[in-house]
């Protein structure tokens, strides 16, 4: 048997259930545990802890699969988890064909990321696209694809492990097919009444950003009548929702030109006025301050980047980055504007994602109020024993 010991009083942050163990807490390895293997966790007396995955190449050694004695880590412990996700996301999740099923610690499926894309209308095709990003789920991944398969009903299952994240945990990128169909070019899928294509093969992530679900819904609510600019667009999940709440004018901006092309094709596949729409490839940091230097302004501006700060040292510089663009978005706003302003940095929490914007109005010099605050939808659960699980998060302010 695999038993981790861990040094003297490392055992706490379990015991508060948190899922991770760090290299630096762990005395002794007993056995020879393989990338992914199942280990007893046990305090330094020698109390059981837990059963987690061992990840030899991780600086997080392990990570808990059960905190319960008599639980044992086998095929139909993954049919469990996997099941309770999904009943889950049906209980609580609608209005929508793109739907994270597993969202990883929270779902009790550390490193774990599944996301299902259903067609509307159509066959009622549906795919379920998967990131294995940790040691243990990759050694499961057969019994997981079959409990995804069985727990949805869904056959077609496609991997995109295409994240370097895997090298940390001696694992080689990877992407393909892991049961039914080969997925097709792009899947429609709708959301919130707006149909999207998704290609979950070439697609950034899965295909698509899921978890921005509720907050394009809150601008679809306040678009009308406005001019928008959408910031970091990707295929035009924003510019969509504002569209199709009446949006008198949506300017987006984004670096990917497959990105915006498939942005115009949903135009199309929800007949929207494409005369309504402009679409610039460019830099979204350049192309703010030109906006502004011509004079353009929008009464609602949304700023979506991608991460800044991939992990603790690059907070410094993420932070100038998320001010240069909230400074630029504050300026370009009307009177009376809405900015929807966005982080998906893990390494800056929310109230130093607050502190940059309220700097960035300051230098602005706007009156900005904060009207609501944004985050993932409930199908990106954040386990209380586990704040590092909170990534998305941000504001909807207003300036006089
Ligand atoms: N809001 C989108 C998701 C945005 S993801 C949605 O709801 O679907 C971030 C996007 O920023 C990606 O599409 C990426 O291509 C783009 N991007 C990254 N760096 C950029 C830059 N410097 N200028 C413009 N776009 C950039």
């Amino acid at each position: 048997m695999n038993i981790v010991t861990l040094k003297p009083s490392k055992e706490k942050s379990l015991l508060r259930r948190h899922p991770w163990i760090y290299a630096n807490a762990i005395d002794r390895v007993d056995g020879k545990p393989a990338p992914g293997a199942t280990v007893i966790v046990r305090s330094a007396d020698g109390r059981f802890l837990a059963r987690a995955a061992y990840s030899p190449h991780s600086q997080i050694r392990a990570r808990v699969w059960s905190f319960d004695e008599n639980e044992p880590i086998d095929h139909a412990f993954f049919k469990r988890r996997v099941q309770r996700a999904v009943a889950d996301r049906r209980a609580m999740v609608s209005g929508t064909g793109a739907v994270r099923l597993i969202f990883g610690e929270a779902d009790g499926l550390p490193g774990l990321v599944v996301d299902q894309y259903t067609e509307d209308g159509g066959e009622g095709r549906s795919q379920i696209v998967c990131q294995f990003m940790a040691a243990g789920v990759e050694a499961w991944k057969e019994a997981i694809v079959a409990a995804l398969t069985s727990a949805t009903g869904c056959p077609n299952v496609y991997e995109r492990s295409d994240v370097s994240i895997r090298e940390k945990e001696g694992l080689e990128q990877i992407t393909g097919l892991l049961a039914g169909d080969e997925p097709p070019e792009t899947i429609i899928t709708s959301e919130n009444g707006v149909r999207y294509h998704v290609d979950v093969r070439n697609g950034h992530k899965t295909g698509f950003y899921v978890d921005q679900r509720d907050n394009r819904a809150l601008v679809q609510t306040y678009a009308a009548g406005r001019e928008v600019l959408n910031c970091f667009c990707y295929t035009g999940g924003f510019s969509l929702a504002a569209m199709k709440g009446g949006a008198k004018r949506v300017v987006s901006i984004d670096s990917s030109g497959e990105a915006l092309a498939t942005a115009q094709k949903n135009v199309q596949a929800n007949g929207f006025d494409a005369a309504l729409a402009t679409w610039l490839d460019a830099d979204a940091f350049k192309t703010l301050r030109r906006l502004y230097d011509e004079g353009e302004r929008f009464d609602l501006v949304v700023l979506d980047p991608p991460k800044f700060a991939a992990s603790r040292e690059h907070v410094d510089r993420a932070a100038r980055a998320y001010k240069d663009i909230n400074l630029t978005g504050f300026k370009l706003l009307r009177p009376g504007g809405l900015l929807f302003t966005y982080s998906c940095s893990g390494a800056i929490d929310s109230a130093l994602f607050q502190k940059i914007v309220a700097g960035a109005a300051a230098d602005a010099k706007v009156d900005a109020r904060i009207l609501k605050r944004l985050g993932a939808g409930v199908d990106h659960p954040l386990l209380t024993a586990f704040p590092e699980g909170e990534y998305l998060k941000g504001l909807l302010l207003q300036i006089a």
